[in-house]
């Protein structure tokens, strides 16, 4: 019998692998609207103004169609939009 050769150490040593941190920093003007009430930077997209509950999305009372928190006509039927409440 030979002598069994042991191997040493930890050859496949993960290095220089940095971890990456994401950050959840608040993102600039990108993909916001203002309020129409208070003018907070909300979420394009978002429901309701999450600093003061004022609905962000509205709807065409004619058409139906998505009509967004600052618009005063309807894009899609020129109905004019009803006036936030308030
Ligand atoms: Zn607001
Ligand atoms: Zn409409």
């Amino acid at each position: 019998m030979g002598i069994w050769h042991k191997p040493t150490g930890c050859p496949a040593a993960a290095d220089g692998e940095i971890p990456r941190r994401t950050h959840a920093a608040a993102a600039p003007s990108a993909g916001t609207v203002a309020c129409g009430n208070c003018q907070n930077q909300v979420r394009a997209g978002a429901k309701f103004c999450d600093s003061c509950g004022t609905p962000m999305a509205r709807h065409c009372t004619n058409c139906n169609a998505d009509l967004t928190a600052s618009a005063k006509f309807c894009a899609e039927c020129g109905t004019p939009a009803s006036p936030p409440a308030g």
